[in-house]
């Protein structure tokens, strides 16, 4: 995922992040190293923190700890807290390593637009409105990292998955045996009610049209998109086997059915690529929430403002 850096010390770099992604200021941005010991500097660590980090650092994991005085609250969003990543890839790393400072980077993307999973995209947002844009090449995973929160409830550390990620809840398991899912992961939040991970309140991942989730079974799913093709300009995220069953026009297929990595990694370039033809709606079908899926889920859902369609045998042909 291409992120949108600058020094995540510095209150101003900040707020000038703020500004280029129209981002509201209490979306806290998550900071960057080049070594998960480097977390010292900046945040309280435990020892599940170092559980984490040797399991899964340098890699697509987030973790929340209570933030030292040296992160301004102009980056976390005005919290105690700040988000710590460590990245894997390497143009990302030999960046946080020369400017010696923690990268505050959310996704670099306008607030509320499919994130940038290749430089093209990052173009077309931040041109003109950032000093300099480094191709580091189309992104491997495609989705933003998984989030979670370290907690401690009497003596006993455990997690909070705030956002699944390509690390998933299964994986988390293996190194913690307290593990809870964030109700924000599927469900909307309540008017009053204030989310452990501010993020989860905005609308987010979104293309311009309508995005319609289709859930049923495959069959009966075809029926209908073979019929909607007839009368809606209407694009299509379908399986790759199902390509030859329906009109090619607006057809963006995602992967092989069973290929949830590819499903990820093409999620928002298709989102993007939506957004260029001008569909009256975009279609695709609901992922299952097991393992990758969870991830997929919960950023389809939130792109699709959580408008399920449900298909059964007789829907309503035209
Ligand atoms: P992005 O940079 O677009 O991947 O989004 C970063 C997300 O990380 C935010 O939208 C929050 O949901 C989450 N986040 C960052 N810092 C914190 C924090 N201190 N506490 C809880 N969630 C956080
Ligand atoms: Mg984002």
């Amino acid at each position: 995922m291409y992120g949108l850096g600058g020094d995540g010390t510095n209150p101003s770099s900040s707020q000038k992040i703020y500004a280029a992604k129209g981002r509201p200021s209490d979306n806290p941005l998550i900071i960057h190293i080049a070594e998960p010991a480097d977390a010292e500097k900046y945040a309280y660590t435990n020892s599940l923190y170092y559980k984490l980090a040797s399991a899964f650092m340098p890699g697509p994991l987030t973790v929340i700890l209570k933030k030292k005085d040296i992160i301004p609250k102009e980056t976390t969003g005005g919290l105690d807290s700040v988000a710590i990543r460590c990245p894997s890839h390497p143009v990302a790393h030999a960046i946080i390593k020369a400017a010696g400072v923690p990268i505050a980077a959310p996704s670099a993307n306008i607030s509320g637009r499919p994130s940038a999973t290749e430089v093209e995209y990052v173009i077309e947002d931040f041109d003109g409105r950032v000093d300099m844009i480094v191709d580091g090449g189309a992104c491997e995973i495609g989705l933003e990292s998984t989030i979670v929160l370290i907690t401690e409830n009497n003596g006993k550390d455990g997690l909070i998955l705030l956002r699944p990620g390509a690390i998933t809840y299964d994986a988390l398991c293996c190194v913690c045996d307290n593990v809870t899912i964030s109700p924000t992961i599927e469900g909307t939040l309540g008017e009053n009610e204030r989310p452990l991970s501010p993020g989860m309140k905005y609308r987010h991942y979104a293309p311009s049209a309508p995005f319609i989730l289709l859930d049923g079974d495959d069959d009966n799913i075809i029926k209908f998109l073979q019929n909607e093709q007839k009368i809606k300009k209407c694009a299509v995220l379908c399986y790759d086997e199902e390509a030859e069953l329906l009109d090619e026009k607006l057809l963006l297929p995602i992967g092989k059915r069973d290929d949830k990595i590819m499903h990820a990694r093409s999620l928002f370039s298709r989102l993007r690529e939506c957004d260029q033809v001008k569909p009256d709606v975009i279609y695709a079908h609901i992922p299952d929430k097991e393992g990758l899926g969870m991830a997929l889920y919960n950023r389809m859902i939130r792109a699709a403002a959580h408008t399920v369609l449900k298909i059964d045998d007789n829907f309503d042909e035209r």
